[in-house]
């Protein structure tokens, strides 16, 4: 079988469903840990941040302090630490991930965070 959306060859074992797609890994984490609205603008300003310096806003520091503290961890866990939504989670997620600071995985059957260099 093949990913619906990069067409590698996986196998059944190695596929992921989502939305009635069926995935890679890859393209999987991808949605998972993705914000839900595409904003080309907002990869672009964290990329361009990131060369510049490292700064981030309190609430990313908290989020990658607490995964790098505790990581890796699952979003529900995040959010229950932090006391945050899961919609804060993810949009300020996508920045630590555009920036290469934190990533998503996949752990037996959770997705959890964790530091990207990990
Ligand atoms: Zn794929």
């Amino acid at each position: 079988m093949k990913c619906e959306k990069c067409a590698t060859e996986i196998s059944a074992d190695d596929s992921y469903e989502h939305s009635g797609q069926t995935l890679c890994e890859d393209c999987y984490l991808d949605i998972v840990a993705a914000p839900k609205t595409c904003d080309p603008w907002a990869v672009y300003s964290a990329k361009k941040t990131a060369s510049q310096d490292m700064r981030l806003t309190p609430e990313q520091q908290r989020i990658f302090e607490l995964i790098k503290n505790k990581g890796p961890l699952t979003l529900g866990q995040i959010c229950a630490d932090l006391d945050i939504s899961e919609e804060e989670f993810r949009n300020n997620f996508a920045t630590l991930r555009h920036m290469e600071l934190a990533k998503g995985c996949k752990m037996e059957d959770q997705v959890c965070f964790m530091l990207f260099d990990d």
